[in-house]
């Protein structure tokens, strides 16, 4: 018989919703068509039917499961506490695995990105670099004057146009393997570079490190290493989602760190549950346990043993009036780690900076992974929703911890030709500590 990811799902998860829909309001999917199989409780519904026999995985159902951004919003709504991000990711390797979405194109494009792309981040690497020459030679000017693009499928032209600004130096030519502490070493932290973010945000990595240090940290940073997993377990690449989190607990072994630190939220919550992960697996389920404890989110980590503030230089009266900063809230490290206070703590203690309030700072902003590239146009609607509660806001700076969110404000403040800087809060304070050397 074949394994189904729901039939075997512990029931106990799967019966969980007591169908109240105290989830529908903060549902943006639901927010936007009013329907009830596009809302968190309908979605559970259909998993359900499915534990239960009472449906096959359609088409129809992987469609619904792909509209998902996968926000965990309505997790943190549900007063029962329905494991939406458990039964999310059980739902769609269902769909994989019962092949009825399957497409010649898709197959081939989840082949190269998830399957090998993803699995060895040398070829990300190697891939990036070509982007670059791209940028840097003058080819993408030249084909962005020349209307070529023009003659382009809408969809192909949208994707040119998001194409991220790759860096000149990635996270290995920036971080040393062993970055020492700032003065006492109190303790051992495993930094993990990511795999979209390095080619494209390395220089938030080395604000991490260079912050970890001055807070002192020992911070241990490999050149080479894998990538989390989430990407896989969020698009239905259960095995490879596992696979991926055995080789992150070969390379940093969990004993041997005081935390683990990522400063990707959607990496976050993904790398707090491999335990879950690896349930079935005795040879790495005790130490997917203890590395879960280990992992820390930066800014949760720095508050936690005490953020060092950067001392406040200018003299009273003589200062410049402070840069209105704002903050926006990645799902996965609100909703999915619960991440609120401490980013907004730390934004606070950063000289020079005044921080406003983002009105529904947690609401989608619409990249979730890779759902700007899949359902462009439920992207979209959310990012217009974005761009102008950060209008409203007056803010010169928008602050924001995740780098799909952090490319997405950045397309958005340039489509509306907006002068907003997007900054991970971590950057905004390795720059504090810099002017204050
Ligand atoms: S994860 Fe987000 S989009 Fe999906 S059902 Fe929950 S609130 Fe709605
Ligand atoms: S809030 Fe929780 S229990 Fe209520 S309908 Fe939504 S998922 Fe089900």
């Amino acid at each position: 018989m074949r394994h189904s990811y729901l039939k075997d799902l512990d029931y106990s998860v799967v019966q969980q919703c007591m169908h109240c829909g105290l989830c529908l309001p903060t549902c943006p999917t639901y927010d936007a068509t009013k329907i009830e199989r596009n809302s968190p409780r309908g979605r559970i519904a259909l998993m359900r039917a499915i534990a239960d026999g009472q449906l096959e995985p359609t088409a129809a159902f992987g469609d619904e499961m792909y509209f998902c951004l996968g926000c965990l919003a309505c997790q943190t709504a549900c007063p029962a506490g329905v494991n939406y991000a458990g039964l999310f990711e059980h739902a769609r390797a269902e769909a994989e695995q019962s092949g009825a979405l399957k497409s010649p194109r898709r197959n081939l494009i989840r082949a190269f990105t998830l399957k090998w792309l993803f699995m060895d981040l040398r070829r990300l690497r190697l891939a990036a670099r070509a982007i670059r020459a791209y940028q840097r030679l003058g080819l993408q000017s030249f084909i962005r004057r020349s209307g070529i693009l023009k003659i382009l499928p809408k969809r192909l032209r949208e994707l040119e146009e998001m194409t991220p600004e790759i860096q000149p130096q990635f996270s290995a030519d920036l971080i040393a393997p062993v970055t020492p502490a700032v003065g006492p070493k109190k303790f051992r932290v495993a930094l993990l570079t990511g795999c979209a973010q390095d080619p494209i945000f390395s220089d938030v990595n080395r604000d991490t490190a260079e912050v970890l240090a001055r807070n002192g940290c020992e911070v241990v940073t490999p050149p080479r290493q894998s990538c989390c997993g989430s990407l896989h377990a969020h698009n239905g690449e259960w095995k490879l989602a596992q696979e991926l989190a055995r080789r992150n607990l070969e390379q940093f072994p969990p004993d041997q760190f005081d935390a683990i630190i990522t400063n990707a939220g959607g990496c976050g919550s993904h790398l707090k549950h491999f335990s879950a992960l690896l349930a079935d697996d005795p040879a790495y389920r005790e130490r997917a346990m203890l590395w879960d404890k280990k992992v820390n989110d930066i800014h949760e980590w720095l508050i936690k043993i005490g953020l060092t503030t950067p001392a406040s230089t200018g003299k009273a009266g003589r200062q410049a009036s402070p840069a209105v900063v704002t903050y926006h809230e990645s799902c996965h490290l609100c909703h999915g780690q619960k991440i609120t206070s401490q980013p907004r703590e730390l934004l606070r203690a950063i000289p020079g900076l005044k921080l406003v309030e983002l009105p529904e700072s947690s609401w989608c902003c619409g990249s979730a992974g890779i759902y700007n590239l899949t359902q462009p146009q439920m992207a979209g609607d959310l990012l217009r929703r974005k761009m102008n509660h950060l209008k409203s806001t007056g803010a010169q700076i928008v602050a924001t911890a995740n780098p799909g969110c952090l490319l997405q404000i950045i397309n958005g403040a340039r489509a509306e030709g907006l002068d907003l800087r997007v900054a991970h809060p971590i950057s905004l304070l390795a720059e504090a500590y810099r002017q204050r050397a």
